[in-house]
């Protein structure tokens, strides 16, 4: 049953990576120019260490906790790989967060700019982070107003010195993504940002059309979400 699981994921990943450079080339972008974070939250280290055994190195989780317990192991086996946070962070957690993450894909408020700009400060470690978006406006989602972003990315980047390379979003899941990366990709244009991170399993195709450099994708990669971590 393991054994089933396992080549799935391999398979999975080289049908995703096929997709991408499908979705690269018909948008007429450079072979390559579009990462994909292997989103592997709520999946066991087996189903992550299939990935790695098939040759992928970059992955993303949403929680800190979640992955302090089952990347520091995982590291160890396969020192090259990077690990993005894609989920909110919490103040409080900037230290474990700065220790463990290659990037942080998620800045969305002051607080919490200030107190990466002190913890990288601090330990000497400085990582390149990117600020969410809430294009859709949701109340209840995370992320910087898009009328307020570009102040945010000039404080960010300008007062409080943090490494900022690009943006972020989440579409509202009820609404066509397309003017959601439409919209990123303009405050990304207009601040002179290279980086952006849209598009999941279900419209990274589209988010490749309109400019994304990082796709997130989870579900196509893993299967379904597993209740429990390993
Ligand atoms: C879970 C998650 C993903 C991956 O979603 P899939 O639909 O499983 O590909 C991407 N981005 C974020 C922020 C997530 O939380």
């Amino acid at each position: 049953m393991e054994e089933v699981i396992e080549s799935a994921v391999a398979a999975n990943l080289d049908a995703v990576r096929t997709r991408v450079e499908a979705a690269t080339r018909a948008a007429s972008r450079p072979p390559g120019s579009v990462a994909l974070v292997a989103v592997s939250k709520t999946q066991p280290a087996s189903a992550v260490r299939e990935a790695l055994l098939a040759g992928h190195r970059l992955f993303g989780e949403n929680r800190v906790q979640e992955a302090q317990a089952k990347y520091p192991e995982l590291r160890a086996a396969f020192p090259d790989l990077k690990l993005h946070l894609i989920g909110p962070l919490q103040t409080n957690k900037a230290r474990e967060a700065v220790a463990l993450f290659d990037m942080i894909e998620t800045v969305d408020r002051p607080r919490l700019a200030i107190a990466l700009a002190r913890e990288m400060e601090r330990s000497g470690r400085r990582l390149p982070c990117l600020i969410e978006v809430n294009t859709g406006e949701e109340a209840q989602k995370s992320g910087v107003m898009p009328t307020a972003a570009d102040a945010f990315i000039g404080e960010c980047r300008d007062v409080l010195g943090l490494p900022i390379e690009g943006l972020m979003c989440v579409p509202p899941i009820d609404q066509e993504p397309a003017p959601h990366f439409a919209l990123l990709r303009e405050i990304a244009r207009r601040n002179a940002l290279g980086i952006l991170s849209m598009g999941m399993s279900a419209d990274f195709e589209t988010a490749i059309r309109f400019g994304a450099t990082h796709v997130r994708i989870g579900t196509a990669i893993f299967g379904p979400r597993r209740a429990t971590t390993a």
